[in-house]
């Protein structure tokens, strides 16, 4: 079987990995020439909404799915129309606008921060009596690691943070001040069998992602995946899916999610008995979904921008490298590094050496 993946970045990467061992292989059509999942893959070289080279991916692959989710609307109904394209289109579609992304949060009774639609400075200014100080104004469409997002302090801040948006369709949402930010990652194959990972407890800083942990016996467990198998099921979904949450007081509020495997939860590749990047293409392929268990106390730290240490990290026991084979640029994803052991005190102690790795060579 030969899977075929929009985007040859770390995630097609990683995918690629997860599916050697199951038999199968990759192509990838990405627009940069040093893409192409790290050399793990077949690489078509061009423009994502070139027709040629999608009729080629559609003729080559048996299913196509992708690594990020701003895939142009017609592009994915092109592919879906010469061959299988898990997650569904429609699932893209409410992923990439944030304005209908929370519209189908409520509708689905998951709540969300208040918030409304800006199209001008007006509707930002009508918007703030109900919305309230401190909020965050954000692009509806194309922004991940926090770009495109500005913080609003008081209505002095309006008119600069609605220039600095350049006309761009915008909500403003209300701040929430959580106690922590988790995340859910479910597998559902067309069969409508669900598996869902325990919470992941991400840290962000300056909107980036730094740090995720495995929860163990999580209390709110329970109604993480009740929300995200209201999206599952809404969505006739297929694939690995992440719903990012706020939590405030134990209820959770849905920040947004990804139609994708996703960066907080990369600790499931030694983590977990099955990877998010295995379980993503069992889904996809409609086979059996692996257990998704953890393997005693996990984590993952991001390396941003600047590249880790590879020896001090090997020398670590408990610690495993993951190396993306990009460029180091200043606020880029380079690697991360996964930490696992049964033993709660190796587990503190290795994740302070690992973070102190991780902010020596920031670049963020
Ligand atoms: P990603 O890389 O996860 O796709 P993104 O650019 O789509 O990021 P968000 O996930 O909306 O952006 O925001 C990035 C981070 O900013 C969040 O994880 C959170 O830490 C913070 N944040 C975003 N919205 C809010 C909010 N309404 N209240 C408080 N913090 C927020
Ligand atoms: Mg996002
Ligand atoms: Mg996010």
């Amino acid at each position: 079987m030969k899977v075929g993946i929009l985007g040859g970045g770390q995630l097609a990467r990683m995918i690629a990995l997860a599916g050697y061992p199951l038999g199968l292989q990759f192509v990838v059509l990405d627009p940069d020439e040093h893409a192409g999942a790290g050399g793990l893959s077949e690489h078509l070289h061009g423009a994502y909404d070139d027709p040629d080279l999608l009729a080629q991916l559609a003729e080559k692959a048996d299913v196509v799915t992708y690594e990020f989710e701003n895939v142009p609307a017609h592009v994915a109904e092109f592919l879906s129309s010469h061959t299988t394209v898990y997650p569904p289109a429609n699932a893209l579609a409410v992923a990439q606008d944030r304005l209908v992304e929370k519209n189908f949060f409520n509708d689905l009774g998951i709540g969300t921060a208040p918030y409304a639609a800006v199209d001008n400075l007006h509707d930002l200014q009508d918007a703030m009596p109900n919305i309230g100080f401190p909020a965050i104004l954000k692009s509806r469409r194309m922004g991940y690691d926090g770009k495109g997002q500005m913080v609003l302090k008081s209505t002095d801040d309006l008119a600069a943070a609605w220039q600095a948006m350049q006309g761009a369709p915008s909500i403003v949402e209300g701040f929430v001040s959580f106690q922590r930010e988790v995340s859910i990652i479910a597998a559902r194959r067309p069969s409508g069998d669900i598996v869902f990972y325990p919470l992941s407890e991400n840290q962000h800083s300056g909107g980036i992602l730094r740090l995720a942990t495995a929860c163990t016996n999580d209390a709110e467990q329970a109604m993480a995946e009740d929300y995200v198998r209201r999206l599952l099921e809404k969505l006739d979904y297929v694939g690995v899916i992440a719903l990012e949450l706020f939590d405030v007081d134990g209820q959770l509020l849905a920040n947004e999610f990804a139609p994708r495997v996703h960066n907080s939860g990369h600790w499931t590749i030694e983590g977990s008995e099955t990877s998010q990047f295995e379980n993503h293409l069992r889904a996809i392929l409609d086979l059996p979904l692996g257990s998704t268990q953890t393997r005693g106390f996990a984590a993952m730290i991001n390396f941003i921008g600047g590249l880790p240490q590879t020896q001090e990290l090997l020398n670590l026991s408990h610690v495993h490298c993951h190396l993306y084979d990009k460029a180091p640029r200043k606020g880029r994803k380079v690697a991360h590094a996964t930490l696992r052991t049964d033993d709660a005190e190796v587990f503190t102690q290795t994740l302070a050496k690992v973070s102190a790795l991780a902010q020596r060579v920031d670049q963020s």
